[in-house]
């Protein structure tokens, strides 16, 4: 049986694919799905969708991607709703119902994300946007807790781009604001440039 899987980014990627018993038993055929319009700016998008692709190649997955830029569909989908909880909701949703569409045109009965393997994401949320999803559009969402997930295959993600931040221009400023030290990595026998 096939499970169409929403994928974020090759690492989180790899990490579905290794939890996933029924993947790893070969009992579902996983097809890939590229639908990010939440991942800024456009170079970063990039980025995780070459990633994406290279793991894809290496692992003979099937990836249907949507390669259209989204970050003005993803700002007028907020609609101004700008905050942490409220805006991943939002999220979720977006991303989500794009899954459920893909796999009922597709005729894949299961879809489920990457996002499941996240300890930052809100999983109950995410839970709640897969079910709805899928109940809208008559396909199945499998939810399973893969956060902690350690056995992934380090040949498909070898020298794969990694991210440092969830992926919205919202996201980057969270995870950069409280520090500068990224723009100043630590040279061997130099001062920091950011020390006092
Ligand atoms: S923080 Fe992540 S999940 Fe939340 S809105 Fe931004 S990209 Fe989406």
């Amino acid at each position: 049986m096939k499970i169409l899987v929403h994928a974020c980014c090759a690492h989180c990627l790899a990490e579905t694919l290794a939890g996933l018993e029924e993947v790893k038993k070969k009992e579902w055929e996983p097809v890939v799905r590229w639908c990010n319009p939440n991942i800024h700016p456009l170079i970063e998008w990039r980025r995780r969708l070459k990633a994406v692709k290279m793991l894809c190649e290496r692992a003979k997955l099937l990836l249907l991607a949507d390669e259209t830029y989204g970050l003005r569909d993803f700002l007028h989908a907020l609609d101004g709703t700008y905050g942490a909880g409220d805006r991943c909701r939002i999220c979720y949703a977006l991303r989500l119902g794009d899954a459920a569409r893909t796999a009922k045109e597709a005729g894949i009965p299961l879809f489920t994300t990457t996002l499941i393997t996240s300890v930052h994401q809100d999983h109950a949320a995410i839970r709640a946007a897969g079910e709805k999803a899928g109940k809208e559009n008559g396909v199945s969402f499998v939810y399973r807790d893969l956060r902690g997930v350690e056995d992934v295959d380090a040949k498909l993600v070898f020298s794969l781009y990694k991210q440092q931040y969830c992926g919205c221009v919202f996201s980057e400023e969270e995870r950069f604001a409280p520090t500068t030290t990224h723009l100043y990595p630590p040279r061997p026998g130099l001062p920091r440039a950011d020390s006092p």
